[in-house]
Formats: C-alpha cells, structure tokens, sequence
C-alpha cells in the first residue's frame, strides 16, 4: 500500500518492471508513483532527437499538470558503424509498429560485413525537484554479436555483449540474470546516480546495504 504520509515522486512510466526495479532500489522514503498511480492516461511526447530532450520532454509534461516532484527516463542503443543509429530511435529502428525482432533483424542487416561492431547502451534519467531540473546518466560499452544469443531481457538484449573489467563478456545481457545485467547496465547505473541523490535530500539512506 502507498504511504501518503511521504512526499509523492512520480516516476513517468507505464511500464510496471521499471517501476519495481527503481522502488526496490529507492527504500521507503518517497512514495513511488507511476503514471497510473496519478491518473494519467495521456501519451506523453516524445518528438525530440536526444534522450535528454525525451526524458525532459515527459517529466515536463507530468510536472506542468500536476505540480508534483516527478522524473521520466529513456534509453536507446548507439551504435558506432552507424553513426550512433539507431540511438534515441532504438525502439521504432524498423518502424513505428516494428518488434523486438524486426529491430534486431535491421540492425543486423545493417552491420553485416562491417568489421567495427562496437556499440553502448545509454540511459538518461531528467528529474524535476522542488523545483529544479537535475539530470542522471548510465552508459554501458559492448559490442554487437553476429546473432541473437539468450532468451532473457528484452530489446537488443540478445545481440550486446556488455564489456566488463575484466574484458568483454562471453555472454550477451540475454544470457545474464536481471541482477546481474542490473550490476552493470546503464539503466542500473543511472538509476543508482538518482538514488543517491534523491537518499541525500530524504536525508537518510535509501539505498540497501
Ligand atoms: P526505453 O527508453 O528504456 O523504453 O528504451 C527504448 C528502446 O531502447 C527499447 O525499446 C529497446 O529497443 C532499447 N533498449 C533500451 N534499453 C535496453 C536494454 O537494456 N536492453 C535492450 N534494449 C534496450
């Protein structure tokens, strides 16, 4: 159950995973919202060209209606072959109905024979506060397989091979747990970026030990 007695923080999102992933992170200090959570039905914009412009874009459009503390991520796939395609539009790369399958079948197409198959995944988090506009970042290096390889995670999952300290992974984050592509995905770093601020204005920790 929602905690009323603690300050609202919407998070501009209907999708209810990543809802999960940030308030199991966030601790208790906040009461995590979700679009549906305050009601919003709308389909909020998305026209920029940059996932600053897009993530921005969304919490403006909660903040101006409601008033309330609110934050909107996105992410996206560059790839450097294609000159950082297909970026802010990762997911609509075939198409404004394509799948999953139909972007990493483009994207595939597009790389055969291209030697240089070295990609990143990037997250933007824009977060209005009391308010004032604060922006979080994730990046995540790897590289793009020759085929799909793992049948967990979702989006271009089965075709990145994530870089870790130790050299580039033996397998894709399709082939990892949640926890463990979590550890290093850019979602995950920026998503930890945002908790550490918002643990440092509750003023006591949010973060798990
Ligand atoms: P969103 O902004 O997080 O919804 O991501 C936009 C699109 O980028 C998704 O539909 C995917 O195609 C791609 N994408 C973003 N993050 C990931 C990821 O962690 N794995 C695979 N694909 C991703």
């Amino acid at each position: 159950m929602p905690d009323s007695a603690l300050p609202p923080l919407v998070f501009a999102t209907r999708n209810a995973n990543k809802v999960l992933e940030v308030h199991a992170l966030l601790g208790n200090a906040y009461q995590l919202l979700s679009l549906d959570g305050i009601g919003c039905a709308d389909e909020l914009p998305e026209t920029g060209d940059t996932l600053e412009h897009n993530a921005r874009e969304k919490a403006a459009y909660v903040h101006e209606r409601w008033g309330l503390d609110v934050f909107a991520e996105d992410s996206g796939l560059l790839v450097r072959a294609l000159n950082d395609e297909p970026g802010v539009y990762s997911a609509r790369y075939a198409g404004p109905q394509a799948s999953d399958a139909d972007n990493k079948a483009l994207l595939l197409a597009r790389l055969a024979g291209k030697q240089d198959r070295e990609a990143r995944f990037r997250t933007v988090i824009s977060l209005c506060f009391s308010g004032e506009w604060h922006l979080f970042q994730g990046e995540c290096r790897g590289v793009i397989g020759l085929a799909p390889a793992g049948e967990g995670g979702f989006g271009y999952d089965p075709l990145f091979y994530p870089m870790l300290h130790s050299g580039l992974s033996q397998r894709t984050f399709a082939q990892m747990s949640r926890e463990e592509k979590n550890a290093i995905s850019h979602r995950g770093q920026a998503v930890r970026a945002l908790v550490r601020f918002l643990e440092s204005r509750a003023g006591k920790s949010a973060l798990p030990t």
